[in-house]
């Protein structure tokens, strides 16, 4: 038996019908991330320990094998958990479909849940191109964010890139060069564009945005989704 860290989890979701397409499922949130975007309005989770274990969410799925089909392993940031590839083959023997939040930082870990079949739907954060990426992130990964990036869209598992958009953080051409460049790589999927809703305390007191963004200047060289527009 690995040793295991105390309680990874700061909470679970019991049910949602929009956070795993086409599934009904609960959310794991995964205490701690290798991030700091002043945005994130999980401060908590981002921050402090977590209070559940491993056998904590098994009791859960195991009075709802049946009823839910999906878990989505969120947080913080989940493929920080170094036991995570064995939680998901259990998950998987217990009859569920997973789906990965990840901010696309540990790719190692990204393939090899890909690759041995341990993930059945991966949703990829991109945060900001590259000359904004250490100041909307707080993180110097975006090198580990592209290879995460560059392998799934050649990796056969259904996969979307969304980007949360605060407009005076983000504006129209850092979008524009984002599509672009998910363009060049071949993506061709739908790229989400999710506005940021703001619930304080935020992680960096961000502000609230002070101007819309100007939707009518995007490009759409590939699909492009609103959320929360
Ligand atoms: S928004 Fe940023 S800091 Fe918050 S959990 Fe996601 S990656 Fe981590």
């Amino acid at each position: 038996m690995p040793n295991l860290p105390d309680n990874p989890i700061f909470d679970i979701t019991r049910f949602t019908t929009t956070d795993f397409p086409d599934r009904l499922a609960c959310v794991v949130w995964f205490s701690g991330c290798n991030m700091r975007c002043p945005y994130c309005y999980n401060p908590n989770i981002v921050r402090e320990k977590g209070t559940l274990c491993e056998s904590d969410l098994f009791d859960f799925l195991r009075l709802r094998q049946g009823k839910l089909e999906g878990v989505v392993l969120s947080g913080g940031e989940c493929t920080l958990y170094p036991h995570l590839h064995d939680l998901c083959e259990t998950i998987k023997a217990m009859g569920f479909e997973i789906k990965l939040d990840t901010n696309g930082t540990k790719p190692a870990r990204i393939r090899a849940l890909v690759e041995e079949g341990l993930v059945d739907y991966v949703a990829l954060d991109f945060k900001a191109p590259q000359h904004l990426f250490k100041s909307l992130t707080g993180s110097a990964e975006y090198d580990a964010f592209h290879e995460s990036l560059t392998y799934l869209i050649e990796a056969d598992v259904s996969f979307e890139v969304r980007t949360t958009v605060h407009p005076d953080l983000l504006h129209v051409k850092d979008i524009n060069a984002m599509i672009e460049e998910l363009h060049g790589l071949g993506y061709k999927g739908t790229y989400y564009l999710q506005h940021y809703l703001h619930v304080e305390p935020t992680l960096g007191k961000t502000a609230p945005p002070s101007k819309a963004f100007a939707l009518e200047s995007l490009i759409h060289p590939i699909p492009v989704r609103l959320r929360n527009f």
